[in-house]
């Protein structure tokens, strides 16, 4: 670690008021520091000015406010899309995208050096699994992007970046309770969607936390023997399993789960896909995005995913259409950032590997 000192960024109001009280401060001022640091982004102790300078001095010699460094930006040709570029203390890469759809800006953040899960329509899988991220670094990367881009503002989060967020649950649990806390950045609930592959117990654990953000399922296949091909963590989690626990989510929180599909040509596009996702989505409050697969070539993969290929956008369409037929509410995604791999899972650092 570049320091020694405690990491501020990444705990929650409770948290600070706790580790202020440590050092004979009193419990106020934590209020003060969560609003600089989640509400006005500032990235050093210096800009904290309606604290005293010795108070400012004090928390320098203590504490640090650094998580993420070295930004770079790779803007998209063909999009509005941007892609950060964040390296770690450790000096592991992580990516974040800004995705601007009219007035909606989407941040989609990593929460992971990589991913253990493996789907084989992923680059991020190929990468393999390094560390998780903490919460200070999941936050970090929406407040360094947050300081590139004004007048814009971030208006939705998005988990669905590097890294399987329940599998760094305590990491994503802290980020969210700071992300939905009404005094940082300001988002309601319904704008924060947390993407899993599908990790039943944890799926239970957060919609028993009271957070009730939005929950998007990595779906792909209806089918256990597909999605045991495509997404091994299947093997272990049946889909039974993952129905019956976002069923449980979905009541719990009286959200709506989102499913998202990739479209594989001759796997996942058949006339049986429809119907059993018309079945699937009939059962649980739901809508599904389609979304078109992004090539991973650029991750020179072997195996099955080196033989995957995009459904072709007429096929798309179609399939598309038959499920709004029988009312199955449909979004059809585009293909956003293809040009600087920053679409959906085409997000991978090779330097990690
Ligand atoms: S799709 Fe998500 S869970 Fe699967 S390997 Fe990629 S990052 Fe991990």
């Amino acid at each position: 670690m570049n320091s020694k000192k405690k990491i501020l960024k990444g705990l929650s109001l409770e948290e600070l008021q706790e580790t202020l009280t440590e050092i004979g401060e009193k419990k106020f001022r934590a209020s003060q520091i969560f609003n600089w640091m989640y509400n006005k982004h500032v990235t050093s102790f210096e800009q904290m000015s309606n604290l005293s300078k010795d108070f400012r001095q004090k928390l320098n010699d203590n504490f640090s406010l650094l998580t993420l460094t070295n930004v770079t930006v790779n803007q998209s040709k063909t999009t509005k899309t941007q892609k950060f570029l964040f390296e770690t203390y450790d000096i592991r890469k992580i990516e974040s995208v800004i995705i601007p759809d009219g007035d909606r800006i989407t941040l989609c953040l990593s929460t992971q050096v990589g991913c253990p899960l493996d789907c084989k329509f992923c680059a991020t899988g190929l990468m393999g699994y390094k560390r998780n991220l903490s919460a200070g670094e999941i936050v970090d990367q929406y407040i360094l992007t947050s300081l590139e881009i004004p007048p814009q503002k971030i208006t939705n989060i998005v988990y669905m970046g590097m890294g399987e967020p329940l599998l760094n649950y305590q990491g994503t649990l802290n980020s969210l309770k700071i992300f939905t806390d009404e005094k940082s950045t300001g988002l309601s609930r319904q704008k924060i969607t947390v993407s899993t592959a599908g990790i039943p117990h944890r799926i239970v654990d957060l919609a028993d936390s009271g957070l009730r953000v939005k929950l998007a399922l990595s779906l792909h296949s209806c089918f256990d023997e597909i999605r045991n091909q495509i997404m091994p963590i299947n093997e272990k989690y049946s889909l039974k399993e993952l129905k019956e626990t976002i069923r449980y989510y979905s009541e719990q929180t009286k959200t709506r789960i989102t499913f998202e599909y990739t479209m594989l040509k001759g796997i996942n596009d058949r006339d049986e896909d429809i119907k059993a996702i018309t079945k699937l989505c009939r059962s649980i409050p739901s809508k599904i995005n389609i979304i078109p697969f992004n090539s991973i070539k650029h991750m020179a993969p072997d195996g099955i995913s080196a033989e995957l290929e995009p459904t072709e956008m007429e096929r798309i369409n179609q399939f598309t259409d038959e499920l709004r037929k029988k009312n199955v509410t449909v979004m059809l995604r585009d293909t956003q950032g293809d040009d600087i791999a920053a679409a959906c899972g085409q997000l991978a650092i090779k330097e990690n590997v």
